[in-house]
């Protein structure tokens, strides 16, 4: 029953509104606040698209409160992020767009495809788990890999890290660490976390050095590597 209903399509306002609380609280509560600034719209359009929320069956609503996806709201937003993720992929690797292209496309695409193209899709890409930003594909069932990682802003000085993923909502930043080739899969080694200003300095595995501000800092997610993987070559004498 449920699968029938959420086979009926749904409107793009409506289907932005699940995807932007599904990315800004997961499951949790996110805020008009948060939604507003996320979507770019005056948070007294939130409130009324957010009281009509409950009434399809997509979320809870309380006034100062916000909105929490329901079960039927949180598999329509991975719908959508699915079919994101994987138009992305497919207009890199087959389209050729630019990097910094792909999601503004995608964000139109991703509300005309079917779910028959969908999984057309995947199995022409080969069942992709991570779109070109570094950022998991949900399975068609709704299921999402767990994030273990976190913004190399938070990182500690002299560990080393494997970026999992780049944050791509702003073209400029991602522009910036697509030029100096700091994308998902690249080894790094944080030479230094300047408390004053959050600056922090990274070397790649060639050793050319990076400085990186607040922005571009806070754009990186990071994995640390355990000591035991041995893959920046030298390995230190006892
Ligand atoms: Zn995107």
């Amino acid at each position: 029953m449920s699968d029938l209903l959420a086979n009926k399509p749904i409107s793009v306002s409506v289907g932005d509104y699940l995807k932007a609380i599904w990315g800004v609280a997961g499951t949790g509560w996110a805020s008009t606040n948060e939604l507003s600034e996320r979507l770019s719209v005056s948070p007294a359009s939130v409130s009324s698209m957010l009281v009509r929320l409950p009434k399809m069956g997509f979320a809870d609503y309380e006034p100062y409160h916000g909105a929490s996806l329901t079960e039927r709201g949180r598999r329509e937003a991975l719908r959508l992020v699915r079919r994101h993720r994987l138009i992305e992929t497919f207009l890199l690797e087959h389209l050729g767009y630019p990097l910094t292209d792909l999601h503004d496309e995608a964000e139109r695409l991703e509300h005309a495809v079917s779910d028959e193209f969908t999984e057309r899709l995947a199995q022409l890409l080969g069942h992709p788990r991570r779109d070109p930003h570094g950022d998991p594909i949900p399975a068609p069932d709704g299921t999402i890999e767990e994030q273990e990682d976190k913004p190399l802003s938070e990182s500690e000085t002299g560990c080393r890290v494997r970026i999992s993923r780049v944050e791509h909502k702003d073209k400029a930043a991602l522009a910036h660490l697509k030029d100096r080739g700091l994308l998902p899969g690249k080894l790094l080694k944080v030479q230094e976390v300047r408390v004053l200003d959050g600056v922090v300095t990274v070397e790649n595995e060639e050793g050319t050095p990076h400085a990186l501000g607040n922005l571009l800092a806070g754009s990186i997610f990071v994995a640390s590597i355990p000591e035991s993987d041995g893959r920046s070559g030298q390995s230190k004498p006892a």
